[in-house]
Parts: C-alpha cells; structure tokens; sequence
C-alpha cells in the first residue's frame, strides 16, 4: 500500500528516536529527574533576550504583509543584512542574491541536493555524519558514497577522499563542528581538501559542489576560528540554520549562502529558488526571516555549553573513556568501553543513561552523549557514569 522506499527506510531510521521512547519509559518508571537523557539534540537554554523581544515587537506591531507570500528565496531586505553579516565577519562578498532562506539546514540540504543531483550521481560524506543525509541523498536519486574521518582525530581522510571521488561524484557534505564527534574540521586541511577537488574535477570533466552543513557554525569553543567555507571552495554552500545558535529547531528558520565564485551563478540560485518552491517549502517562515533580521549576532550562551562540555568529557576521561575532545556543538563521542554498542548501551540503560549507539552514524564501534542538557542534569549523571564505567570494565 505504501512506498516500498519508505516501508524499508522506516524499520531502520529511527535510533535516536528510540532511545528517546526508551528515555521517556524510564522516567515514567523512576522520575524524570533520576532519568539522564543524553539522546536528542533539543537545545535546553531558551532563545536570546534578543530574539524573544523582536518576536514580541513584531507582534505587536504587525506591520502590513508579515505573513504574506514573498519572494521565494525569502524577503530582499533580510537577505541583504545576512548577506552583510558573513561579509563583515569572513570577509566574504556576498549580495542578497546569493542567499537563500530556508526551512532550516534540514530543508536547505534538501534544496541543494534536488538542484544539482540527477539520479545515479554520487555524494561523498564523511563519517560519522548527520544520520539523515543518506534519506536526503535518496529523494532526488543519488548514492551515498561514506568516507570514514581519520581514526583518532575525526579530521577529513584527504587519501581516502581522493579514492572515492569517481566521475559520477556530484557532490561532497561534510558537517563542522561535528554532529556527532564535536570536531571543527582544519582550515588547512579543507584548503587541501579544495586543491583535490579541483585537480578531480579537471582529470573527470566534472562538477563537484561542496556543501558545507554548518548549523553549530556559531557554537564553537575554546576561541576557536571557523573556517569560512565559501573563501576555501569555488563551488560551494554554506547551509546555516538557528535551530541551535538561537534554540529554535521548531522554527524551522535558516539559509542557503553560495559562493559568489560558481559561474553561471543565476541559474544556480535560480535553480534552489525553483527547487525550494516545488519541495513545498514554498519560503521560509516570514514571521522568523524578519526575526532573525533583527537578531543578527546573537546567540545562546555558548559558554554554558563549553561548560557542560568540560564537566562531562573530563569525568568520562578521567573514568579511562577515550574521547576526542569537542571544540564545538554539543555532542560528544566516546569509544564504547564494550566491543559491542548494543551491549554497551543496554548497561548504560541499566544505570539510567540513555545513549545513542554509533552505527546510526556510521561508526558502529562509539557512541553519542547530547549534551544540550541542564547542567543540574549532567551533574547528577556523574555518578552513574562512574558505575557504569566499572561496570564496563573501565578501570581508572
Ligand atoms: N545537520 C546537522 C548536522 C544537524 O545536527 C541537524 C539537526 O540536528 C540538522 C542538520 C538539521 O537542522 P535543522 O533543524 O536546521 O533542520
């Protein structure tokens, strides 16, 4: 009766969201407060002052057309300061025309791939990744091609690339920082990257587009610098959103920016604008393209963040977990103590953590702890990780 595609995509899709049901049983069982629930990526702070006053403001003051049809690359005017914003920040030359608004990074991604994809072409990502993009890859026909990152740092594999680009590669995503290992990805590193993709591109005759899936570009620690994706690669995207940066996932609210560098630039942003329109997004909510307009710069509390991401990955270090540590997001990504996950996350079960094992990111052999949760929470965690860590044989 249903789509045989789809039949066979749900009985494998939904990891995450089982161990969220299995979090959920637990605390009716036990209390929600002796529950610790490291397993979706929900941002707990709430949106910025900033973003809650605009919200009110707008509200009130309803100016004619706010939630109207527009343009379907969204409204000029908020374009025009995103647009003014990276530039100010990465240097870049970006217009108004070179963005996009979207209905989040999950719906940016999609445009991109429905725009340059025809099917049976190739798109690299880098594992572990984003457990979508294999079903985002699929709507419009293309392959998934994984590349695993190198072992020990999570940094792109530049030799393994190199022999999986084939002359049907379209396209390579990659995510920094990283949903699930936290890692920036090296600006020399994608400065090689980009050296490669060219000398491919000419010994294929091909077009290769990079598309850099950055929805924790501004959540990122240590004082590190992001990389500006669209100074590094000719043909190439940043897809942002602020579901993370502003807590607003439900909003569905974020943008599509192209490198000014790809020729025939007006039909490739005619191209997105089309491909935006018949997926149905139509435009990205108008109510929050104006929000956002007058938010630019703002974010959550990202130290807060860097301080739960301290409190957790030492303890785990110190417990004989080994963990790469994050310089952004708010994920981290141990290696399970047991040579089976399932194992593994069945005895963290026991002790009321609940955990995301690594296979749904293509790295079967770690697991995910989301911490984008209170800080009470992860406090209260710390014991039971230093009896599931004995339990587990951990020795420290
Ligand atoms: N890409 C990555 C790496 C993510 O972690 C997420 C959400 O968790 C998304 C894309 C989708 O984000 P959005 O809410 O903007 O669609």
């Amino acid at each position: 009766m249903l789509s045989e595609k789809v039949l066979k995509n749900l009985r494998g899709s939904s990891a995450i969201r089982a161990m969220f049901e299995e979090g959920e049983n637990l605390k009716k069982i036990h209390g929600a407060d002796k529950v610790f629930d490291f397993s979706l990526g929900n941002p707990d702070p709430p949106p910025p002052e900033a973003v809650l006053k605009s919200l009110r403001d707008l509200a009130r003051e309803n100016p004619p057309g706010l939630h109207a049809y527009m343009n379907n690359a969204g409204y000029k005017d908020v374009r025009e300061k995103i647009a003014g914003h990276i530039n100010n920040k990465d240097g870049t030359a970006l217009a108004a025309d070179n963005i996009v608004m979207t209905c989040g990074a999950g719906g940016g991604l999609n445009v991109v791939l429905k725009a340059i994809l025809n099917p049976g072409e190739e798109v690299i990502v880098l594992s572990p990744f984003f457990v979508e993009y294999g079903f985002y890859i699929e709507n419009y026909g293309g392959t998934m091609v994984v590349v695993p990152t190198e072992k020990g740092t999570f940094q792109p594999d530049l030799q393994a690339i190199e022999k999986s680009i084939t002359p049907k590669t379209k396209g390579i995503i990659f995510n920094s920082p990283n949903n699930p290992t936290g890692v920036v990805y090296s600006e020399m590193i994608l400065t090689s990257l980009a050296y490669l993709i060219e000398d491919k591109e000419k010994e294929f005759h091909s077009h290769i587009f990079v598309i850099a899936d950055e929805p924790y570009r501004d959540i990122v620690y240590d004082e590190i610098k992001m990389p500006q994706i669209l100074n590094i690669f000719k043909k190439s995207v940043s897809v942002y959103s602020y579901s993370k940066s502003l807590s607003l996932p439900g909003e569905r609210i974020g943008y599509i920016a192209v490198s000014d560098k790809i020729e025939n630039i007006d039909v490739f942003m005619e191209a997105l604008v089309f491909a935006n329109r018949v997926l149905g997004f139509v435009n990205a909510p108008s109510l929050f393209q104006k929000v956002i307009a007058e938010s630019l710069g703002a974010t959550v509390n990202v130290n807060i963040y860097q301080e739960r991401r301290d409190l957790l990955y030492y303890h785990l270090t110190d417990l004989g977990f080994s963990c790469v540590k994050p310089q952004g997001a708010f994920y981290l990504f141990p290696e399970s103590p047991l040579e089976n996950t399932a194992e593994f996350k069945k005895l963290a079960l026991k002790h009321k953590i609940i955990i995301v094992p690594g296979n749904g990111f293509g790295s079967p052999e770690y697991f995910r702890l989301a911490y984008c949760v209170s800080t009470k929470t992860i406090e209260n965690s710390l014991p039971a990780f230093t009896a599931l860590a004995k339990e587990a044989g951990l020795n420290k």
